[in-house]
């Protein structure tokens, strides 16, 4: 026996012991076409994985994700204000396993590019012909003086991680006293979700409208300008008067330092002091990406934008929020099509055929109030071997659109949720 086939069934053997929910990885007789390894099992990576093993059962499909259970982050900033729990958006992966994908419970933590291996945290070695990543991001802690992931999970909650995250900020919220003040820091460009912490500045508004009538929401800003933004500050005006501040860079809204104890944010102009601090970091690539030597100055992965397979390491594939990906923003649904394309060129590749032409697509909807969505749509194609936005093929919701347009687009939001999540985990 062969040592790649003697490692192989030593791989199979650990991965079955470890394999999630008891459903072990059904191993054929017949050596597989190719062994396609994905780490990061979210909007990007689960995708990714089922749609190989859909296009091509001979392909052997082994996903490798941290957590046992997956919170979304697309509407958990609707638990800030009350209207969901977390449950509602938390998914496990036996929907994959029973697709017949090797799904396994582990931390990567090192990349050998050479050898085609991955190492996990448990000990586990995955041998892998073409590897996919999509860790999504990780905090840039040093960007502001005073802040660290220890304050972020004691103190100063940033949520942009769903799950305990968001259950400790909902938690400050419901303790802070009627008349206060939540100071939402807004991180600079690029950063996963760009609507993210306006559509989140509502969501807590609306919980104050209901509970805390008296309380206020300053969103403190590195930039000068915001995503939907129009759309944003009419909706904010409409449905909670005054009750929304927006700081831009300009105006003094870039912090500098923070000091937790007494939630004192430091800016350019001016101090700030809150009684509940949302601090949103600055944001790079998933840590793994990082170390594993995937990124570039930017703290980004530079991609072949076609295939996404990295331009640094052959065979290692980055899709998601740690890609560079062209006019595309760092979004679920972007990951989404992105963990399509990059299926559709690796099953090409294993074939020995020419990668198809891609086309991408993102919508991001925010909820505003319960009866009040926007959204914005996006096509891209690639042109000169950058994605690019096709004009005219997406575009914003109205600014003039009545009642009923907004109430649908809420509509629209939740059912884009429903079909998402089925497409990753059905
Ligand atoms: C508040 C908020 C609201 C949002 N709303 C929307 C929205 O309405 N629409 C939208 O399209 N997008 C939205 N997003 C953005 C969306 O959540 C991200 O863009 C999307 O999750 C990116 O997908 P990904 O696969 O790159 O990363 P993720 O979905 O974060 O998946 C990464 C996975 O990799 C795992 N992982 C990381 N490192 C390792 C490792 N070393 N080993 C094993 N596993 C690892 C993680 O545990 C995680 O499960 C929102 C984000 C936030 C914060």
């Amino acid at each position: 026996m062969s040592t790649t086939r003697r490692q192989f069934l030593k791989t199979s053997a650990s991965a079955a012991a470890v394999s999630l929910l008891g459903l072990p990885a059904i191993l054929s007789a017949a050596p597989p076409k190719a062994r396609v390894v994905v780490v990061g099992g979210g909007y990007g990576g689960a995708i990714a994985a089922k749609y190989i093993r859909m296009a091509d059962p001979d392909i052997r499909v082994t996903l490798i994700e941290r957590d046992s259970v997956y919170v979304s982050c697309p509407l958990s900033n609707e638990v800030l204000s009350g209207e969901r729990d977390l449950k509602s958006l938390s998914f496990n992966y036996r929907g994959l396993s029973r697709r017949g994908i090797s799904v396994i419970q582990d931390e990567i933590v090192e990349i050998d590019p050479v050898q085609r291996l991955v190492r996990g945290r448990t000990g586990g070695r995955y041998n892998y012909d073409k590897l996919i990543l999509s860790p999504g991001v990780s905090f840039r802690w040093d960007a502001i003086e005073g802040m660290s992931e220890q304050v972020a999970n004691t103190s100063i909650p940033h949520a942009w991680k769903a799950g305990s995250q968001t259950a400790l900020l909902r938690k400050q919220l419901e303790s802070m006293p009627d008349g206060g003040l939540c100071a939402i820091v807004a991180p600079p460009n690029p950063f996963r979700c760009p609507p993210g912490p306006y559509e989140r500045a509502a969501q807590i508004a609306l919980y104050f409208k209901h509970h805390k009538p008296k309380s206020k929401v300053m969103i403190l800003d590195a930039k000068d300008a915001f995503s939907k933004q129009g759309l944003f500050q009419a909706g904010w005006k409409q449905n909670y008067g005054d009750m929304i501040e927006w700081v831009s860079g300009a105006q003094g809204g870039i912090i500098e330092s923070i000091d937790p104890k007494t939630r004192t944010l430091v800016g350019t102009v001016e101090e700030f002091k809150a009684d509940v601090v949302n601090l949103i970091p600055a944001q790079k690539a998933g840590a793994l990406a990082e170390t594993a030597g995937l990124t570039d100055a930017s703290g980004w992965c530079p991609v072949n934008q076609q295939t996404f397979e990295s331009s640094l390491h052959p065979n290692i594939h980055v899709i998601g929020d740690s890609a560079i990906a062209g006019a595309m923003p760092k979004s679920g649904y972007s990951a989404n099509s992105q963990g399509k394309v990059c299926a559709a060129a690796v099953v090409a590749a294993v074939n020995g055929l020419p990668a198809p032409d891609p086309s991408y697509v993102n919508t991001c909807y925010s909820i505003i109030a319960p009866d009040y969505g926007i959204s914005v749509a996006g096509v891209y194609e690639l042109k000169d071997g950058k994605i690019v936005e096709v004009a005219g093929a997406g575009g914003l919701s109205p600014a003039d659109a009545d009642a009923r347009t907004r109430a649908i687009e809420v509509q629209f939001a939740l059912g884009w949720f429903r079909n998402i999540t089925a497409d990753m985990f059905t």
